[in-house]
């Protein structure tokens, strides 16, 4: 693990992943980046994406990336990661691939639930994962300026935000936020309790809201659906179960 840090000594470590990129992926450090993406047997990441590597991805490798990462962390296998040295490669320019838009819930911490490092993605968070203005705006800069190739939108199990809008909580400016939820109460099917208490409908919520989320990011944002119906980006949603750690990704 040392050495293949070691070996990646930052001065050249962008230049000759990106030349073993481009040859088709040979050589060690070459190796240990596509390891970072799931594909390898040595998951150890010492610098962040460069431009031309997060370029040359599609937005489907993208989102295998974060499913992959998933996978490392609920089996307990993630990375190797050298922040610090992703503190330095990244310091001149930053190559995001993806933002994700989850909720605050300290349980939720979307880069380490993914196992991503510094540099690899863009984290939007507030309460109860809503879109709204000042979030649209920062999915477009991700997307359009940044070059990010996919928005996932991240629920989670067990919301207190959901909860909240379920229960008609009302304190201060958090009013305003619920009611942004409170649409996607009235669309979910649910046969049973329909109350905060209800852990199956709370999660029921949490999922028409995530599906919510990414009809308002279509709906309130020409710049991110155009890019979507262009293919550059994917907008996907999913759901994040504190139980169990996994995160299901919606089709
Ligand atoms: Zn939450």
């Amino acid at each position: 693990m040392e050495s293949t840090k070691e070996c990646c000594t930052l001065d050249h470590a962008k230049d000759n992943r990106r030349r073993a990129w481009l040859k088709g992926g040979t050589g060690v450090c070459a190796m240990a980046w596509l390891a970072g993406l799931g594909f390898g047997p040595d998951p150890v990441e010492a610098a962040s994406l460069t431009r031309s590597q997060r370029d040359a991805l599609t937005p489907d490798q993208v989102i295998e990336m974060m499913k992959k990462g998933n996978e490392r962390f609920r089996s307990g296998k993630m990375k190797a990661q050298n922040f610090l040295a992703q503190k330095r490669s990244s310091a001149s320019g930053q190559y995001p691939a993806a933002i994700i838009l989850g909720c605050i819930d300290s349980r939720a911490p979307a880069e380490i639930i993914l196992d991503m490092g510094i540099g690899d993605t863009f984290n939007a968070r507030v309460a109860g994962n809503i879109a709204n203005q000042d979030m649209l705006g920062s999915m477009e800069f991700a997307c359009a300026v940044a070059g990010a190739k996919v928005i996932l939108v991240m629920g989670h199990t067990a919301c207190g935000a959901i909860k909240g809008a379920i229960d008609n909580v009302q304190l201060g400016n958090l009013t305003g936020l619920l009611e942004t939820i409170k649409p996607s109460i009235e669309t979910t099917q649910f046969q049973g309790e329909r109350t905060g208490k209800s852990a199956e409908f709370v999660d029921a919520v949490a999922q028409s809201n995530v599906r919510h989320t990414i009809d308002a990011i279509r709906g309130n944002s020409t710049i991110l659906a155009d890019l979507e119906k262009k293919q550059q980006i994917r907008i996907v949603g999913s759901m994040y179960d504190l139980r169990n750690g996994m995160v299901t990704f919606m089709s």
